[in-house]
């Protein structure tokens, strides 16, 4: 408790001065600086090598602290009071006075926003006077980080800080949803499209593989491993690595497991650690068995799918 205070302080620090750091949340670590500093929103397009279109995921507090930024409506209201703090980006017109960079949102008129569930960062958010601007820790289309020693791993000594969470409860990306018109999912994530569609009981566009790109973090290749993915394999090439959804007895060492007995949750977050771990043990291929395409087996298709467009 004592030195997560303490942790808490050194955070504010950095962040305070402009800094980025890593921070925990319940999809995928962050990198995280204060989204009302160019300086801030600049440096963490230089540290990830994202490109300046690719807009940044703004995570705040509360409703309180989002007041003077963006204008909500009626379906944010229905979504925010189920699904906030969660696994859910709401993308909203920004307000003309709002205090965000426009390096975080690329000069757009909208701005994605977030509120983290995981407790570290939610005490964190509640110090500062800002919201952060936190893409994904990892380098630019490379796999999504989930613990501390992840984001090591991509960053090595140009990070100065990693506020340690632990490992992410869900381990993948947030789901994002549009809803300055016609809502329209923009990425598949944590929180699945049913239950979004329970709450709004309205039409909702599925656009993450729209071809008029309008979030441009839907570019095709993305989570990448480094090296060549296969999915929906029954059988696996000789050398290759095997990542099936469920455990079985076998001899092959080169068979991975996804989850003890078919768990799609489990599966999800356990999908980025162990794509890195196999490449870490040097092999050179992946093949990934079918995957079921329901609930969080959507998004974990998603990301195999780009993945494999190596
Ligand atoms: P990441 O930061 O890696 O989690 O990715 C954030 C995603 O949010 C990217 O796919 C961005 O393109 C998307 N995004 C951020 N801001 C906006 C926006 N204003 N409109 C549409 N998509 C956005
Ligand atoms: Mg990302």
């Amino acid at each position: 408790m004592k030195s997560n205070q303490s942790n808490i302080k050194k955070a504010k620090k950095y962040l305070d001065s402009n800094e980025c750091i890593a921070v925990p949340t319940e999809t995928v670590y962050g990198l995280a600086g204060n989204a009302y500093s160019d300086f801030s929103a600049k440096k963490i397009f230089k540290l990830k090598k994202r490109p300046s279109n690719n807009p940044l995921i703004v995570h705040y507090y509360n409703l309180k602290a989002l007041e003077h930024d963006c204008i909500i409506n009626e379906d944010f209201k229905k979504l925010y009071n189920k699904f906030s703090p969660g696994p859910i980006t709401y993308v909203l017109k920004l307000k003309k006075n709002s205090k965000i960079s426009k390096f975080v949102t690329n000069n757009k008129n909208t701005v994605a926003i977030r509120f983290p569930k995981h407790k570290l960062l939610r005490k964190l958010l509640k110090v500062l006077s800002y919201p952060l601007a936190a893409p994904s820790a990892n380098i630019s289309s490379k796999l999504s980080s989930v613990q501390p020693s992840d984001v090591k791993e991509e960053f090595g000594r140009k990070l100065k800080y990693i506020l340690k969470g632990g490992r992410c409860s869900i381990g993948v990306e947030s789901t994002i949803i549009k809803l300055t018109d016609t809502p329209s999912i923009l990425r598949l994530g944590g929180l699945s499209v049913s239950k979004i569609k329970k709450i709004i009981k309205k039409q909702i566009l599925i656009k993450n593989k729209s071809k008029n790109k309008i979030s441009p973090g839907l570019f095709s290749l993305h989570y990448s491993p480094g090296i060549p993915l296969r999915m929906n394999v029954k059988k696996p090439n000789e050398g290759e690595a095997f990542v099936l959804i469920k455990k079985r007895k076998t001899n092959s060492k080169n068979y991975f497991f996804l989850s003890k007995n078919n768990n799609l949750i489990k599966a999800a977050r356990n999908l980025y650690p162990l794509i890195r771990k196999i490449k870490n043990k040097g092999y050179k291929k992946i093949a990934v068995e079918k995957i079921p395409n329901i609930g969080i087996g959507q998004t974990i298709n998603d990301r195999l799918e780009r993945a494999s467009k190596y």
